[in-house]
């Protein structure tokens, strides 16, 4: 059954942030790297705001005509909107990626270093070391040395190598539009209202090119539906003065995992990267950082594994020890994931007034941690 299957060192699976750093690091050591991907165009379908965080803007170099400009505000609201907390940064703390453009680009610069990149194509599921995909010219089957799993917060990779599952999960939902240039100043806007966003914020982000008006949280939570939520935050959300929402808006959304990094998320026969391992701030829900670190560690590891032979070298690949820096940003989502009235919402924006609230805030807005990075370190 398995005589005609094609043979690749690394079959990725999924062409995210996550898939497309791990194929190039990879095919740049020199393996032979199939990533599939079920999008048919990697411009479409997007799932992310796209807000990058200075330590990422710092560390990869991301296409600099791929993102927005600088923000450096960031403005909290309670459920009122009344008397928010506004916080400025003297250093340039998040730009919003032009998410289309920039996978296309990151898929460029994929098939430059040597990935076989094949669009349309969907894994279905493994049968020992051969893999089914279905692409645009029907049933193909791949025996892969290795293979990763950077196919989203629910992975079918995961499943099917036995490895951990993410079930702590938020949904988030956003309209994306174009806004006239110098209205507002480029801000990150926060509103804490469980009515709206029940576990996690309402956001409008407005960098002058865009504005990106969404809302996350517990999907069990959203009586009316994700949409009418959108809908409802969108009607009254501030840092959008004197702009006019298009009739026609790019609509985003998609899961977001936050449980924290999952405990096992390699095996002999593979790993996982990006949302499939949960590599996602619990606390922010910020998940870009997270996958481009776990990457380079990822293909580190493969990299040992096939020039020694060795799959014993995936061993290293250990979520649960990556997992403790994860401890205090899974309480606070504990706590964060208790406000469940605007009331309480009200009560605990009061702490963000303080001195030390706002201390807190900054450090959690514009600190210098990020995902914990052990192939760098
Ligand atoms: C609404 C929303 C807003 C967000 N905003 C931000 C933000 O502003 N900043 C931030 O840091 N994080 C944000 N996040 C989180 C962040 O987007 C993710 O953590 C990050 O994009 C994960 O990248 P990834 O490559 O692991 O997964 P994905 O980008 O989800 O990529 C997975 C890929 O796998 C493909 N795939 C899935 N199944 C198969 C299959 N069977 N066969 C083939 N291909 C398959 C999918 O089509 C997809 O292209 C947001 C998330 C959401 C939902």
């Amino acid at each position: 059954m398995t005589r005609d299957a094609e043979l690749v060192d690394v079959l990725v699976v999924g062409a995210g942030l996550a898939g497309l750093h791990t194929a190039t690091l990879l095919a740049r050591g020199g393996h032979d790297v199939l990533l599939a991907e079920r999008r048919p165009a990697l411009t479409g379908a997007v799932r992310t705001t796209g807000i990058f965080v200075r330590k990422t803007l710092d560390d990869f170099p991301l296409p600099p005509d791929c993102l927005g400009p600088a923000i450096r505000r960031v403005v909290l609201y309670p459920p009122s909107l009344r008397r928010p907390v506004t916080l400025d940064s003297d250093r340039d703390e998040y730009r919003v990626g032009d998410m289309g453009p920039l996978y296309a680009a990151s898929a460029r610069a994929a098939v430059r270093a040597g990935v076989r990149m094949e669009l349309g194509t969907r894994y279905v599921g493994r049968r020992a070391d051969v893999y089914a995909l279905e692409g645009p010219a029907g049933p193909r089957r791949i025996r892969a040395r290795y293979v990763v799993g950077a196919d989203g917060a629910r992975s079918g990779v995961a499943r099917d190598l036995a490895l951990d599952r993410n079930d702590h999960l938020l949904v988030g939902a956003e309209e994306v539009f174009a806004v006239p240039a110098g209205t507002e100043v480029p801000a990150f806007h926060c509103v804490l209202d469980p009515s709206l966003a029940p576990g996690y914020l309402a956001w409008v982000v407005n960098d002058g090119q865009h504005a990106h008006v969404g809302v996350a949280g517990y999907p069990r939570r959203f009586p009316e539906g994700l949409r009418r939520a959108v809908a409802r935050f969108g009607a009254t959300a501030p840092g959008l003065a004197g702009v006019q929402r298009p009739a026609e808006v790019e609509r985003r959304g998609g899961p977001i995992p936050v449980g924290g990094l999952l405990r096992r998320i390699g095996c002999p026969r593979g790993l996982l990267v990006g949302d499939a391992a949960g590599a996602v701030s619990p606390l922010t829900a910020g998940g870009l950082d997270p996958c481009l670190r776990l990457s380079e560690h990822a293909a580190e590891v493969l990299d040992e594994a096939l020039r020694s032979g060795r799959a014993a070298a995936l061993d290293r690949y250990d979520g649960a020890a990556l997992r403790t820096s994860f401890r205090g940003r899974l309480a606070l989502r504990h706590g964060l994931a208790q406000v469940r009235t605007p009331a309480v919402a009200t009560a605990a924006f009061a702490l963000l007034r303080t001195p030390v609230g706002r201390a807190a805030a900054r450090r959690v807005l514009f600190g210098d941690r990020s995902f914990p990075s052990p192939a760098r370190s």
